[in-house]
């Protein structure tokens, strides 16, 4: 149908019409706005660590920006920065990858989105258990593909068992996406778990992996184990990866992924067609951070474990509330149904959207409702705040919680 010649275009294409914003950066800019208004807003929605990006890191810029670091580099990433990804991967989890297998993205988002993008076809299925990280399941809706959504409770730690993963299963299923540590639920799956999903995907040879790793260095209990350790899996897993959480350096934009030699070729010419290669400069940068001295990253897993006891003791505290005890990730997730259909004054809480709504504007604190994240019974506070910020914020939700009725 064509427009009269003055009237204004805003007719945008099925794919745009049917995407859902993403939540986490609506809320955060929510956030922003009123704090732009004098109003004191305390930020939990977003997910990314408050520390400044590690000194070395910051140098080893400032030193590619005088190197004249100002070409494009290859479309997959620098080679030493491959190599470098390559041998992170042999010294942290034992996997063998060469640079070959290796391409660095705008972020692990682009990674994850080209992983998609790269084998998915419309009418195929991926499974992603939730509550999953918001962006998956509009990703694979961008590919024609459909999410197959397998819910997980608290009573299993959210964690999908291997009879839910082998019931989820259909001859249309071309991927599962898995995210550990969890994103938005901080849980994290242990070798043995991985092993039981791995022995049911053993016998499904065409479907592939998509192993979300991001906050592997945020894990408080025990060695990061990846469901590509699996050697009967090995050639069919894309494993994500990035500096964003682990270095502090979300405005960087580097991710990547690990994968077999056909997929990686097929995300360089997806690359090669929309991005080219990311920002040379942020590409030194996260070299210097994987090649660099580790300790840092220690330091900010130490300062998140402490912010997560705080947290937890705080939403225990809440009456009504109820939450898992998060094994990794920055990140709390505690079910607040039973505030549904309450009211404080002219607020009426329905759901988790409007109670995350509630709190920004009765108690000015920014969270995130769980809808966006296929759990619309919870709401995700991010706790990569300084611990006074926390406390003030647990404080304020607590005192808004209590009024209602
Ligand atoms: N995966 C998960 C689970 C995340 O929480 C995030 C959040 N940033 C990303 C991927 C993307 O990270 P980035 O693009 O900053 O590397
Ligand atoms: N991953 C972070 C979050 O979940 C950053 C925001 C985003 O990229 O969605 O809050």
């Amino acid at each position: 149908m064509h427009t009269k010649k003055n009237e204004k275009m805003t007719n945008v294409s099925q794919l745009i019409s049917q995407l859902s914003p993403s939540e986490t950066l609506l809320m955060s800019q929510k956030s922003n706005e009123l704090k732009a208004r004098g109003v004191d807003v305390l930020n939990l929605s977003v997910g990314e660590p408050d520390f400044h990006t590690p000194d070395h890191i910051k140098e080893a810029a400032v030193k590619a920006i005088h190197d004249n670091y100002s070409f494009y580099s290859p479309v997959n990433g620098y080679p030493a920065l491959r190599q470098a990804i390559a041998d992170k991967l042999e010294r942290d989890s034992r996997l063998t990858y060469s640079p070959n297998h290796i391409v660095v993205s705008n972020g692990a988002k682009q990674s994850v989105c080209n992983a998609l993008l790269s084998i998915v076809n419309p009418g195929d299925e991926v499974i992603v258990p939730a509550p999953y990280w918001v962006s998956y399941v509009e990703m694979v809706k961008m590919t024609g593909g459909s999410g197959v959504i397998v819910s997980t409770s608290i009573d299993n730690h959210y964690k999908m068992t291997a009879l839910q993963l082998s019931k989820a299963i259909t001859p249309r299923t071309k991927a599962l996406i898995l995210c550990s540590p969890s994103n938005p639920t901080g849980s994290v799956y242990t070798k043995h778990e991985l092993a039981s999903l791995a022995s049911v995907l053993e016998e499904y040879p065409d479907i592939y992996i998509i192993s979300d790793e991001i906050y592997e260095h945020i894990n408080y209990m025990s060695e990061h184990a990846s469901i590509a350790q699996f050697p009967e899996l090995r050639d069919r897993v894309i494993l994500i990866n990035g500096v964003s959480k682990a270095y502090a350096m979300t405005g960087w934009r580097i991710g990547y992924m690990a994968a077999p030699e056909h997929i990686a070729k097929a995300c360089n010419k997806l690359q090669g067609q929309y991005t080219s290669g990311p920002c040379s400069v942020s590409q030194q940068a996260a070299l210097a951070a994987l090649t660099g001295p580790q300790d840092c990253v220690r330091e900010m897993r130490e300062a998140f474990r402490r912010r997560r006891d705080l947290v937890m003791q705080c939403c225990n505290e809440i009456p009504g509330l109820a939450a898992n005890m998060p094994q990794g990730a920055f990140y709390i997730f505690p079910k607040c149904d039973s505030f549904f259909g309450k009211r404080a004054m002219s607020s009426t809480v329905t759901d988790s959207a409007s109670l995350s709504m509630y709190l920004l504007e009765r108690a000015h604190v920014a969270t995130v409702g769980g809808a966006a994240f296929g759990a619309p019974d919870c709401f995700r506070i991010s706790y990569a705040a300084s611990e006074k910020i926390l406390i003030e914020a647990m404080a304020r939700i607590g005192g808004a919680l209590a009024i209602l009725v």
